[in-house]
């Protein structure tokens, strides 16, 4: 939360004047973007569970295909507000969107968006594009779950142990298990209270972050080991680099989630500033991830690349062979006067 950001409460008192104004019977559709993580499909089904809590009794939520929601988020509360996005209301009265930084993360979902009166966008991002109606994005707040509970207290409505589970969600996976920088007391405060409704940290990190199948960590090895560490990459501030193919899955029987936990053993090379994971979407189309440990605006990288994200965690869309992706992230590491962090 940033007070201090007058636009940003103003937006957030207009968004809550919005909400409350809004016939208990229109529908409403919620979307977050593709491949959702903990904060897209938390902070989108926190907010769903909130709005019928309110009164609301047509929400809808959805995200761009392929419509899967990963293993590691199939307990979370809400997922029966899920529809398919070809089967989400075309012409809603009220839209919201979550953890989204431009509007083509939100995909096919777009046209029903933007044909409603009002679209609310929530985010944190601070490469985000400007879209929607009224502007909810907070690039100080560790996870864009923390302005939809901003968004909700306003509304008045009391946070239940459904409502705190995903928002504990959220929050603990895009602070990295509160530890990246924008673990704030404040974040830290939030999460107390989201416990003390009913959230159950061990258990939300038992099945969030330290369960997976016995073949992905075989897989986990495999892209260990053909890891590369590059130190005169990004002017000498090094790059560790690692990549896995559509193959690799195959072999190991794995979904394309399972590659989101590998970078943060990856990012670990104390030799690199920044890290860099290339993970397969279709033939010869890759998501980017990029990190750095403080060293380098990635952000600048991945906008650069057409893609966005925050300072020290970005991501883009690669096309190409891996070992091309990976060439177009060392040259723009490289070539960047702007990306380097004094
Ligand atoms: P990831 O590496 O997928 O965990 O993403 C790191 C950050 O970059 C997240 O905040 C994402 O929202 C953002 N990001 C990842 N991929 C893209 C993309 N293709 N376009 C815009 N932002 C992205
Ligand atoms: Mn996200
Ligand atoms: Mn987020």
């Amino acid at each position: 939360m940033r007070y201090g950001s007058s636009t940003l409460d103003a937006e957030l008192f207009l968004a809550a004047e919005t909400i409350a104004a809004a016939p208990r019977d229109g529908t409403v559709l919620l979307a977050c973007h593709v491949n959702p993580d903990g904060d897209a499909l938390g902070s989108m089904l926190g907010f769903g569970l909130g709005l019928r809590r309110f009164g609301f009794t047509s929400v809808y939520a959805s995200f761009p295909e392929p419509f899967e929601v990963a293993e590691p988020f199939r307990f979370l509360p809400g997922l029966d507000l899920l529809v398919d996005p070809g089967k989400a209301p075309a012409r809603p009265d009220l839209a919201v969107s979550f953890d989204a930084a431009s509007p083509g993360r939100l995909g096919e979902l777009i046209g029903a968006l933007e044909s409603a009166p009002t679209w609310i966008m929530l985010d944190h991002h601070g490469s985000n594009t400007g879209f929607g109606s009224i502007r909810l994005v907070d690039p100080d707040a560790a996870a864009t779950a923390v302005v939809a509970a901003d968004l909700l207290a306003r509304l008045g409505v009391v946070v239940d142990r459904e409502i705190a589970t995903c928002f504990y969600v959220a929050i603990a996976t895009d602070t990295g298990s509160f530890k990246f920088d924008a673990t704030t007391s404040e974040v830290l405060a939030l999460a107390a209270r989201l416990v003390e409704a009913g959230a159950e940290p061990g258990d939300v990190a038992r099945r969030v972050f330290d369960t997976r199948p016995f073949a992905a960590i075989q897989l986990l090895a495999e892209v260990l080991n053909r890891a590369e560490l590059d130190p005169s990459a990004a002017d000498g501030r090094g790059l560790v680099s690692a990549y896995a193919t559509m193959a690799d899955l195959e072999r190991y029987g794995q979904p394309i989630h399972v590659l989101e936990s590998f970078m943060d053993v990856v990012r670990t090379a104390a030799e690199a500033d920044v890290a860099c994971l290339v993970k397969p979407v279709a033939p010869g189309q890759w998501a980017v991830s990029l990190r750095s440990k403080g060293g380098t605006d990635v952000a600048a990288v991945a906008v650069a690349l057409g893609g966005g994200g925050h300072r020290l965690a970005a991501g883009f869309t690669g096309y190409g062979e891996a070992a091309e992706v990976l060439g177009t992230v060392r040259d723009k590491l490289d070539r960047s006067e702007k990306i380097r962090v004094d």
